[in-house]
């Protein structure tokens, strides 16, 4: 970066698109309310018209099934809830169930009360457990409600994909909803509710280089529709109120825009963290590199080092010039215990320390992290020997 810091923290927020950022500002110019009918109400709807084509496409559905709201978590807020429509008449959902490592967004259980949600266990990669899915499916009694599930497309912390089709063919068996947090993916796998087997996706605009602040619910189709969370003026088809955050949504466009053509780039970024992981290894061979077994995304590495606490690491890598996390990001800025590295039965207590890259990193800030890394791991192995021979 021009600062002479090194970002790789990119599952945390992605910096700013420069075409992200031009839009916001040309979008700030419109002075007009995109309801409206006037020439500059039509001048800012026209706008969120070609943002929804965006997603759309980065989507692979009609734009008529996005929904933009304030970001992921909104979008889990307003269809993690027990209420839908379809056409005219009511459905009811009566139980959700999430993985144990899903983003606080889906954790949380949206509108559901807290008895209505059921944890479902992952394996040690961090993958979802399909019998405990299908086993709390098979219990559900049908008669109180269709079930859901909550389920992200690849984690935030450790980058492990899910075996979303897999669940979603449980799911479907059960006649039960399936919602996607895709919010990780986009960018970076296919997204495609079909193809996924989702009713829902879930998508945020600052993982993408898009501003932070604005998402979008995907819907596979255009019926079945969660009852709104933001009542208001009939906007989103009345699926949410509020005049629209039009500055939000245009640069989320940009992002979206770019986004489609992200996955060109992908297997370079791979060769990218594969390069550091060899390098890790090379410098500390007693290091733990997270969801390994599993598929992960191609630009996170989540790694523990013996002795060392990630919140004690995540601070020296900061102070050294590089921006990582220790786990996710937390909102009061302090660093908690991963509950992914829990759910999975790992060393919690230890945490771990979350590189997640961007297009733009380069062989050489991947060198320049290994050097950072070397001196980290160099202070531990010497105080390590110190402490055996006192
Ligand atoms: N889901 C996942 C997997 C995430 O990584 C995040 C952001 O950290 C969210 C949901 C929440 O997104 P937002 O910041 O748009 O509310």
């Amino acid at each position: 970066m021009a600062d002479g810091r090194l970002y790789l923290d990119y599952n945390a927020t992605a910096p700013l698109l420069a075409a992200a950022r031009d839009a916001m500002h040309d979008a700030m110019a419109l002075p007009g309310n995109p309801s409206s009918v006037h020439a500059e109400g039509r001048q800012a709807r026209s706008v969120i018209s070609r943002a929804r084509d965006a997603v759309a496409r980065l989507c692979h559905v009609p734009a008529a099934q996005v929904t933009f709201c304030s970001g992921a978590t909104e979008a889990a807020n307003h269809v993690l809830t027990p209420d839908f429509r379809m056409g005219r008449s009511a459905v009811r959902v009566s139980r959700l169930l999430v993985s144990a490592v899903e983003h606080p967004a889906i954790l949380a259980g949206g509108r559901f009360a807290a008895d209505q949600v059921t944890v479902l266990p992952v394996d040690a990669d961090g993958r979802l457990d399909l019998q405990a899915l299908e086993a709390v499916l098979a219990g559900h009694d049908q008669s109180t409600g269709q079930a859901m599930l909550g389920l992200q497309l690849a984690n935030n912390e450790t980058g492990v994909i899910q075996p979303v089709r897999a669940a979603a063919d449980i799911v479907n068996a059960y006649q039960g909803l399936l919602v996607v947090d895709a919010v990780q993916g986009a960018g970076r796998l296919a997204l495609s509710p079909d193809d996924l087997g989702a009713d829902f996706l879930i998508l945020s605009g600052h993982k993408i280089g898009g501003p932070k602040g604005i998402g979008a619910l995907v819907s596979a189709g255009e019926t079945l529709m969660p009852a709104p969370l933001i009542r208001g003026g009939g906007q989103e088809k009345g699926h949410r109120g509020g005049t629209e955050n039009l500055v939000g949504i245009a640069g989320f466009c940009a992002a979206a825009e770019n986004a489609v053509h992200a996955l060109d780039g992908i297997a370079a970024v791979a060769s990218l963290r594969d390069r550091m992981e060899a390098g890790m290894r090379e410098l500390a061979p007693d290091v733990i590199l997270h969801g390994t077994k599993a598929d992960r995304l191609a630009n996170t590495s989540f790694f523990s080092l013996p002795g060392l606490k990630a919140e004690t690491a995540q601070i020296a890598f900061d102070m050294e010039g590089v921006a990582v996390s220790a786990g996710a990001a937390c909102s009061s800025g302090k660093i908690g215990e991963s509950h992914v590295l829990a759910a999975m039965g790992a060393d919690a207590d230890l945490g771990a320390i979350r590189i997640s890259l961007g297009h733009d990193n380069t062989i050489e800030d991947i060198e320049t992290f290994l050097d950072v890394f070397g001196t980290i791991n160099a202070r531990r192995i010497a105080r390590q020997a110190k402490q055996a021979a006192a």
